[in-house]
């Protein structure tokens, strides 16, 4: 008899007699009560115009942490790739790689992710990319 937690939570017409006798012996519904009448004076929450864009300033240096790694992952698939196969046609004993070549393909490296985070950095607030051009 009576109702159950779950058919008073679901919305009972207010002042429904088996509403209002469930609610005087349950504890746990009278708490439950009271938590949406809390919730229903707090003050409606606005987003102010400059929310979306102080949302995304701080998004910008999770996505810069994000993105160079992906960007050194890339970097180093690409290195790899070109100390697999740098196909010189005059090196008869195939690819030998100096120590001054490898130190020029780290710097490379290092340059790329550089430039991706300058250019990630130079987006501007509307999305248009801010980069000077190159001469
Ligand atoms: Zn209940």
């Amino acid at each position: 008899m009576g109702m159950t937690c779950n058919e008073y939570r679901q919305g009972p017409p207010a002042g429904n007699e088996a509403a209002k006798a469930h609610l005087a012996q349950c504890a746990d519904c009278r708490e439950f009560d009271r938590s949406w009448d809390l919730l229903r004076e707090y003050p409606a929450i606005e987003p102010s115009g400059g929310f979306f864009r102080s949302v995304r300033r701080k998004l910008q240096p999770a996505v810069l942490r994000f993105a160079a790694p992906l960007a050194a992952a890339a970097a180093a698939l690409l290195v790899a790739l070109l100390l697999t196969h740098p196909a010189p046609p005059a090196a008869p004993a195939g690819p030998v790689v100096t120590e001054e070549e490898r130190e020029l393909v780290e710097n490379l490296e290092l340059l790329q992710n550089y430039e991706l985070l300058r250019t990630l950095e130079l987006v501007g607030e509307n999305g248009s990319p801010l980069i000077e051009d190159k001469k």
